[in-house]
């Protein structure tokens, strides 16, 4: 592809910043000016025969100073010019390795920047990568996804996108669209000449773009987890060890374990990882009718944690068995309260009613088995039935705890990736164009099902085209490219 050729040479100090002072501390240099600014500033410590200007050997690491413009030296360094087109971004590119702590590398940058070098924006190394063709858009934001994983799952799928995966999907559904396109074309053109364009063929030929669409649609829900973590209520009425589950499970101290029933009415959180993926625990007081304001503050919070929740853990005791209070909370929660009177219906005026979480999976502990057997607990058919999954557990003793981790995995469909081999995942964004791509498709599909003219096919097929282009970054704005390339941190 071609080569965008900047008259601007970027820098950055690449390495992090705050924190604990690392040992290394890397300056970065890109443009055409790269070599001659960092020519400006390093003495080789193997002085060269003639006197002459620094000559930088591609990927080959040189010892020396960085010397200021009176000749004082400021740092050791070591330097690695990568020349271009074997670089990140395919411009020349050399790394100044100073010695870590701030003070060092910044004055190491400063005077990359006396020298004619321009301070980068957040992400301009990894948009001239992307401009320059050496990772399409798709890759890009996996760059910036790999470094803000939080878990080694959300790494992992990272480094799978950056690998390719979605972009290869699209890259081909897209060609496959635009060749479609041209056939068309070709016919409205040359309408004579062409033999007619069978429908059928076309029909199948969109069914498998569609669902290749459908596929890569499918691992979006696992991008968004990845990205945002997993919310998960563990709610229920006081006494029965929310936060006796939630201490084990974090074996922390964070939520404070209380014999007074109802104490707990703060939303109390803890992180923890499951499987790789990091899970956001809250524990919520116990939902109860009353007329206490405090208390009655705690329902309005655990309902509020609910309806956020990507999975709702409930708790009942062995100990009590399924009592009144626990029916209540399951009413209040997974129950629309008009369906009271209504009978058995989810379902008011024909849609959901807006204060009913149902549809979020639900996971049922028994706690307290070691004081009575699970199977002690009768449970109704409709509670039984609102939970995928009833897991016996022990708090205190961290029983069951395993069963609990393994049900939540299985629940969001994680099941398979903690054991398996890396897999991609869309992000939001690609997610909303491929959505809109395989929307597109299903119009050229019933255009050709209802034998529109040809004409009205092509529209559509356009829309998808360029929905796929805005993922491999074909087919971009500027504000865009902007858009994302702002949200990458200095220096990447
Ligand atoms: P919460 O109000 O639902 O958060 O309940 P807590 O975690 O504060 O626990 C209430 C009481 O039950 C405490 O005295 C805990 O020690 C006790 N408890 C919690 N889990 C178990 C369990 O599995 N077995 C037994 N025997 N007691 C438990
Ligand atoms: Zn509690």
């Amino acid at each position: 592809g071609s080569t965008y050729t900047y008259e601007d040479t970027i820098a950055a100090i690449v390495t992090s910043l705050g924190g604990q002072d690392g040992s290394v501390a890397i300056v970065r240099l890109s443009g055409s000016s790269a070599v001659s600014i960092a020519g400006q500033l390093f003495r080789p410590a193997r002085k060269s025969r003639n006197g002459a200007s620094w000559q930088p050997k591609s990927h080959k690491v040189e010892y020396g100073t960085v010397v200021d413009s009176s000749g004082a030296i400021i740092d050791e360094v070591l330097v690695v010019p990568m020349l271009a087109p074997r670089s990140y971004t395919r411009e020349d590119v050399v790394e100044l390795q100073c010695h870590g702590g701030s003070i060092c590398v910044h004055r190491v940058l400063q005077l990359c920047l006396q020298s004619g070098a321009r301070l980068a924006k957040p992400g301009e190394f990894s948009m001239r990568a992307f401009l320059n063709g050496r990772l399409d858009l798709a890759q890009a934001e996996n760059v910036a996804e790999l470094i803000s994983a939080k878990s080694s799952v959300a790494a992992e799928t990272a480094l799978a996108g950056m690998q390719g995966g979605l972009s290869s999907l699209v890259h081909t559904i897209r060609e496959q669209c635009l060749e479609l396109l041209g056939d068309i074309e070709a016919r409205l053109d040359f309408e004579d000449e062409m033999p007619v364009l069978e429908q059928a063929e076309v029909v199948s030929k969109i069914d498998s773009m569609w669902e290749r669409l459908q596929e890569a649609l499918g691992t979006a829900r696992r991008g968004e987890l990845l990205q945002a973590g997993l919310q998960v209520a563990i709610v229920g009425r006081p006494n029965v060890g929310k936060s006796s589950l939630l201490n084990a499970w974090s074996q922390s101290s964070r939520a404070i374990v209380t014999d007074v029933p109802g104490t707990t009415r703060d939303v109390v959180e803890a992180d923890v990882v499951v499987g790789g993926i990091s899970v956001n625990l809250l524990d919520t007081a116990g939902i109860r009718a009353t007329d206490d304001l405090v208390e009655s503050i705690g329902v309005q919070r655990s309902k509020a944690a609910a309806k956020g929740a990507d999975i709702i853990v409930m708790v009942v005791s062995a100990l009590d068995g399924w009592t009144p209070q626990d029916n209540d909370i399951f009413e209040e929660i997974w129950e629309c309260p008009t369906s009271l009177q209504g009978g058995t219906a989810s379902y008011s005026n024909g849609s959901l009613s807006s204060s009913k979480i149902a549809q979020v999976p639900s996971i049922l502990v028994i706690n307290k088995v070691d004081t009575a057997s699970p199977t002690s607990v009768i449970l109704p058919e409709k509670v039984s039935n609102a939970f995928s999954t009833i897991v016996p557990t022990c708090a205190p003793q961290s029983v069951g705890l395993k069963n609990l981790e393994a049900a939540l995995l299985k629940l969001v469909g994680f099941g398979e990736v903690t054991t398996g081999g890396r897999q991609w995942a869309a992000n939001q964004r690609q997610a909303e164009q491929l959505l809109r791509a395989s929307e597109a498709l299903e119009r050229v599909k019933a255009s050709a099902q209802q034998d529109f003219p040809i004409d009205m096919w092509t529209v559509d097929l356009k829309e998808a085209a360029i929905a796929l282009g805005q993922i491999s970054g074909d087919d971009v704005t500027e504000e865009l490219l902007s858009s994302i390339f702002s949200r990458f941190c200095i220096g990447k």
